[in-house]
């Protein structure tokens, strides 16, 4: 789960607010009668051996997986290799990619009227993708009084704007990397987007693409403070980054099983990537984990795989979901049109965790895009499976937050499941699903402490199991997502007769 690029988090926290119907009473999960196959097949324990073997390698090469890095290269490597041991032919698909990272902690002070430095991590944040600068110089608010509803999102809001200042946005409206071109265009020196009233912390995002100058983000308190000080006579504020800004080398790791029509496949995902920040084990160590161990399992089915299933690997998800990108662009438009949907994996295991549900049928309203036709379907059959196992559920929107973006863009219906971020769980989600309300769902997102040890099993296993019979359904038949009920086999010669086998394969005899 990458970090937000739209300067209001849309998502997360209004998912928390829209509460799925749920069962009164969540019964722990035992396996279900009709749990036989793929979820059975999958075991925790197994998935579990994954992911410490993901801990293994970000420990032993910086205490990270990062795209660009040692510790992803390793995790390619483990992933081809697991999947080659499993008997597929895994392709690796390099890309290169804007490496960025900060080579330095960075300054953000107020040096007049009121010297005070601020701390990093706690009062504010470097954006990804801010460029180096040491820059003193006066702060001018920008149309402080959109107050959440655009600032700094219009050029016109810099009219009069005096070049060589910093630029005091209040986040929200936009993506950031809108508020700051048109800073960049007014001439600022630097850029300072701080949080929103109702949101707690620093602004943590990305501007996607590198930038010249710095940018931070920090705390609502922090930016409001400034914003009446320079209304009030003026402040001066010094803000200094130092990062590194370069192309390097990320890759897609994708694997097709050997049985099921190639004409209709399904591809399930999860990212291979973690922030620098820490080893990712469960973003997205959980979904690795569990896709590796699905693709070692999954030829036991036999021909209940009547679709061919694409077990695939994203890279550099966490700087702007680069890598499935990277594929959906490069997928001819007759391959796209054989991929039947899309399933994303990405935050399994979260120690606070709810059961989320990707919106396919925008049921919440809060998707950013309108999902295709199918994927509420795919929302659907996860619902009925935690149903039959009398667990909840919530919807989580489609905010352009995971890999799912790149399919729901191209018109590929998509769905998937989640434990959620740095979201806060609510007193509802607390009742339903146990775990502590007003704390976040991961309270190791994105962090050093996201470990083998950040997770939660008794969720975890579930998830697991969701993932695994939904992604064999699918397997078996994607006719209620995209109406594609198994076709008849054309007969090899004249005269053959086309006959369907116990379990629907057809099969000339
Ligand atoms: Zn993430």
């Amino acid at each position: 789960m990458r970090r937000a690029a739209l300067a209001t988090l849309t998502g997360l926290s209004l998912a928390a607010t829209a509460l799925a119907a749920v069962p009164a009473q969540a019964v722990p999960a035992g396996p279900a009668a009709g749990d036989a196959g793929l979820a059975r097949l999958v075991t925790l324990k197994n998935v579990r051996h994954h992911q410490l073997n993901l801990q293994k390698i970000a420990d032993a090469n910086g205490g990270n997986r990062a795209a660009g890095l040692p510790g992803n290269k390793i995790t390619i490597k483990y992933i081809a290799d697991q999947l080659k041991r499993a008997g597929y032919s895994p392709t690796v698909q390099n890309f290169s990619f804007d490496f960025w990272q900060e080579t330095a902690e960075p300054v953000f002070a107020e040096t007049a009227p009121e010297p005070k430095t601020f701390a990093p991590d706690t009062d504010f944040a470097t954006l990804q993708y801010s460029g180096s600068g040491d820059v003193t110089a006066a702060a001018t608010p920008v149309d402080p009084g959109a107050a959440g509803t655009g600032s700094g999102c219009e050029a016109g809001d810099f009219a009069g704007f005096p070049a060589g200042h910093i630029a005091l946005i209040q986040r929200g409206g936009c993506f950031f990397s809108v508020k700051a071109d048109n800073a960049v265009a007014a001439g600022a020196s630097a850029v300072v987007i701080y949080q929103l009233p109702d949101q707690p912390g620093p602004v943590g995002g990305t501007l996607t693409t590198p930038y010249d100058i710095p940018v931070v983000g920090p705390t609502n308190a922090v930016g409001r403070a400034l914003v009446e000080q320079a209304g009030d006579g003026g402040v001066t504020l010094r803000v200094k980054t130092e990062v590194l800004n370069e192309k390097r080398e990320a890759a897609n790791v994708v694997a097709d099983t050997g049985r099921g029509r190639a004409d209709n496949v399904v591809v399930v995902g999860a990212h291979n990537d973690s922030v620098t920040e820490g080893p990712g084990i469960n973003d997205d160590g959980s979904g690795t984990a569990t896709l590796l161990e699905m693709a070692k399992q999954i030829h036991k089915l036999g021909p209940k795989v009547r679709n061919k299933v694409r077990f695939a690997f994203w890279g550099a998800e966490e700087e702007g979901l680069l890598g499935s990108q990277y594929y959906v662009d490069n997928l001819p438009q007759a391959e796209r049109d054989k991929v039947a949907l899309m399933l994303d994996f990405d935050m399994l295991a979260s120690p606070n965790y709810v059961n989320f549900v990707y919106d396919g049928d925008d049921s919440a309203g809060e998707n950013n895009v309108e999902p295709p036709a199918g994927s509420g379907a795919i929302e659907k059959a996860f619902n009925d499976y935690f149903a039959s196992r009398n667990l909840p559920t919530d919807p989580t929107p489609f905010n352009g937050r995971s890999d799912y973006n790149a399919f729901i863009t191209a018109g590929i219906p998509a769905g998937g499941v989640f434990t959620g971020a740095e979201g806060i769980k609510t007193p509802a989600q607390a009742a339903a699903y146990g775990g502590t309300a007003g704390v976040a769902y991961d309270p190791c997102y994105h962090s050093v402490c996201d470990r083998y040890d950040n997770v939660n099993l008794k969720g975890f296993d579930q998830m697991i199991d969701a993932t695994a019979a939904v992604t064999q359904l699918f397997a078996h038949s994607t006719l209620t997502v995209n109406g594609n009920e198994l076709a008849r086999r054309a007969p090899a010669r004249p005269g053959e007769r086309v006959v369907p086998d116990e379990v629907g394969v057809y099969k000339t005899r």
